[in-house]
């Protein structure tokens, strides 16, 4: 049977990983973390010692690089570097900023083009990220743009990063984040743009019930789930 896909795009600390994942629960779909394969390979940049915007050191590095996913015993997905399990290292603030350097490259967007599909192809899919309804999954069967205004998307990031235990600074965070966003929106390959037929969900205001509730009822209106 043909397998269902749904597309969430939209900028840093909107909420599209904590809802993905609540809605892949409720509808029985696999979540697929598209920022976190990209953070695998910020993450490698910056272990070797390579600067993630240089286009050419990090092409050298991709064919070297061995980069998994996989879905451990908790269900969740887990991100392999080289057979290391590096899930948890990802998630460093700092590793923010490479994978968005990265991430503006082509040469990492084809590298990491087929192991998204494949995940589309195999299983029933919640995939959230930047580019899936205009570029990975461009006949996903609903698309969603998820957003919020700068100012909320960064008090909840600021908020995140304290209950990790991470010292942060608020207006810092506003900072990063505008910063990712003006990077992720104007870059020349597969930038942050909101499909033609993705549905707009804005979250400011919404908590995570209410934003949950506005995504499953905008899913359940395009698909029988
Ligand atoms: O979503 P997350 O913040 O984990 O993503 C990290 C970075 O990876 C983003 O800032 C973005 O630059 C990049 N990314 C991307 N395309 C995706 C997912 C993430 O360019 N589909």
């Amino acid at each position: 049977m043909k397998k269902r896909s749904i597309a969430i795009d939209g900028p840093s600390g909107a909420g599209k990983s904590t809802l993905a994942k609540r809605l892949a629960q409720e509808l029985g779909f696999v979540y697929v973390d598209t920022g976190a394969i990209y953070r695998t390979v910020g993450l490698a940049a910056r272990r070797r010692g390579v600067d993630p915007a240089d286009g050419e050191a990090v092409a050298a590095m991709l064919p070297r690089l061995s980069v998994d996913m996989g879905y451990g015993e908790d269900g969740l997905q887990h991100m392999y570097l080289d057979g290391e399990d590096v899930t948890q290292a990802i998630r460093e603030n700092e590793i923010s900023a490479c994978a968005s350097k990265a991430a503006a490259l082509p040469a990492v967007r084809d590298f990491l083009l087929e192991m998204q599909r494949s995940a589309a192809r195999e299983h029933d899919v919640i995939m959230d990220g930047r580019d899936i309804g205009t570029v990975v999954l461009p006949h996903a069967d609903v698309k969603i743009y998820l957003t919020a205004k700068a100012e909320a998307r960064a008090e909840r990031r600021y908020k995140e990063l304290l209950e990790r235990g991470q010292r942060a600074d608020l207006e810092q965070v506003l900072r990063e984040v505008v910063e990712r966003d003006r990077r992720d929106e104007s870059r020349e390959t597969a930038p942050l743009r909101r499909a033609e037929d993705a549905a707009l969900a804005d979250t400011t205001g919404l908590d995570l019930e209410g934003s949950f509730r506005l995504l499953l009822g905008i899913i359940r209106e395009r698909l029988d789930v």
